[in-house]
């Protein structure tokens, strides 16, 4: 009894691909005609390929294996699990006990009254959670008006319905009837892109006096709720300046708005403290959690509730539950993910040491002639490729060009590392050493140099005139 090691070869199994498996965010016809790289296997920060190549995962999958792959303590704790109980619901007057020893320890590390979880089955349903949650809280306090939530433009909080109109992903807002009514979208703190000739702090407090405008313009009696990523991560790894969320924090207490952290990416340690909340300084009523709360070993997600929100949905049956709400085996290999964690003193780590390292390293990457600026915080980093630094241009091509090529070059230097436009970015497991991290910025080098070279071949590299 093993994983399939004895795999057909690569070609069939890229066949077999195409021909029945439709893949997320992807153009199906084209990946058919490339073909799509087959990860067989990983340990710590390494992905195997049905090759042998040997890939430094920069992104720990999709932002969320924080202890790294390959820990078999989680996968012992699963076959325990599923001998014992596999499944049970939590929905009619039923509990289990990894559901409530898990919210118990997330109820420990949340701060302040953050001391309530709701289970979900990932990231996109626990929003989907947070739509009705933050609308019934209000309906319950006798203020049914209050339903419309206000998110950011470039912001990602997931894929369904609720969640895609709660994203601010204009791509995704194109296909299939999003945003739902009652969501309205603001600026996002996007200096680089946006910022023109404003200092950072300034426009990074004019972006959030766009929530107090918005606020004023829907009226205070309609506006429910606030949410946001305290660092964008899909969006392309935006740090917002300093006078962002200070700001912000002050119209949410002025105002009678729930604020909603987005805490997928942010939770469990990327950005140096357990939640990314505390690293931005803010005090949020809920936060989403998924991701690297069981660092990918198992979907599970949830909303974590202040105990004024939680006692008023108290007062009600709250009509809203998914089958795999606490799952009994997602929940026993996340609490086994958050002893590691907490035991091996990662986030410590990340905050002390090896998050430092990279970041000394990281920013030093704004020397290469193509990068603009680099932005990191904690385990979350990003760079803006641009022809001109001084002027902060895109280039004269279709946004994403030269991000899209630099993305295929770390890809041939066998590292793992994303685009977003023309942003490069990246999100490593917690648990890279500082020797992984020097073989990650050697490769990013390689590939941002034979980026250069294909630009300039293609004469992109100009300055606007
Ligand atoms: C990934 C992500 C989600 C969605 O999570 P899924 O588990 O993919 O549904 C929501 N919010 C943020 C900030 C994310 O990065």
């Amino acid at each position: 009894m093993s994983a399939i090691t004895n795999h057909m070869p690569t070609s069939e199994l890229q066949a077999l691909d195409a021909a029945h498996h439709m893949h997320p965010f992807t153009q199906g016809s084209g990946l058919a005609a490339k073909g799509a790289r087959v990860i067989t296997r990983a340990k710590g920060v390494w992905l195997t390929d049905s090759e042998g190549n040997e890939i430094l995962d920069g992104m720990a999958g999709l932002w969320c294996v924080n202890i790294g792959y390959g820990r078999d303590e989680l996968a012992e704790v699963a076959a325990r699990q599923m001998k014992e109980l596999p499944y049970y619901n939590t929905f009619f007057q039923t509990t289990h006990v990894p559901a409530i020893a898990l919210a118990q320890k997330i109820a420990e590390l949340a701060p302040g009254d953050l001391n309530n979880v709701f289970f979900a089955g990932s990231g996109s349903e626990a929003n989907d959670t947070n739509i009705r949650m933050v609308r019934t809280y209000w309906e319950e306090k006798g203020k049914p008006e209050k339903t419309v939530i206000i998110s950011r433009w470039n912001a990602y909080h997931g894929s369904s319905m609720g969640s895609g109109s709660l994203g601010g992903m204009v791509g995704m807002h194109a296909q299939g009837g999003m945003p739902i009514p009652g969501i309205h979208h603001i600026g996002q703190p996007n200096w680089w892109a946006e910022g023109g000739d404003m200092s950072p702090e300034d426009f990074g407090l004019m972006r959030a006096q766009e929530l107090e405008a918005a606020i004023k313009e829907l009226g205070e009696n309609k506006v429910a709720a606030f949410i946001a990523e305290p660092i964008q991560g899909a969006g392309g790894v935006i740090v917002p300046p300093a006078t962002y969320w200070p700001e912000i924090q002050r119209i949410c207490d002025k105002y009678e708005i729930l604020l909603i952290a987005d805490e997928v990416i942010c939770g469990f340690g990327r950005t140096g403290n357990w939640f990314g909340s505390q690293t931005v300084d803010i005090r949020p009523d809920i936060m989403t959690i998924a991701k690297g709360l069981s660092s990918g070993y198992q979907p599970i997600g949830g909303s974590v509730v202040s105990d004024e929100v939680a006692s008023v949905i108290a007062g009600t049956e709250f009509n809203h539950g998914y089958t795999y709400s606490g799952h009994p085996v997602a929940s026993a290999v996340a609490l086994e993910n958050l002893r590691i964690l907490e035991e091996e003193k990662i986030v410590d780590q990340v905050r002390d040491v090896t998050g430092p390292y990279l970041k000394g390293k990281w920013e030093a990457l704004a020397d290469h002639p193509l990068v603009g600026e680099a932005k990191i915080v904690g385990m979350m980093a990003s760079i803006a490729l641009t022809p001109d630094k001084a002027s902060r241009a895109p280039f004269a091509a279709d946004a994403g060009t030269a991000g899209f090529i630099c993305r295929e070059r770390c890809f041939a230097n066998n590292l793992v590392m994303r685009h977003v436009g023309d942003r490069m970015i990246i999100s490593p497991p917690l648990v890279i050493s500082e020797t992984e991290i020097d073989t990650l910025i050697e490769r990013a080098r390689t590939a941002l140099s034979e980026t250069l070279d294909s630009l300039e071949e293609k004469g992109l590299m100009v300055k606007p005139s």
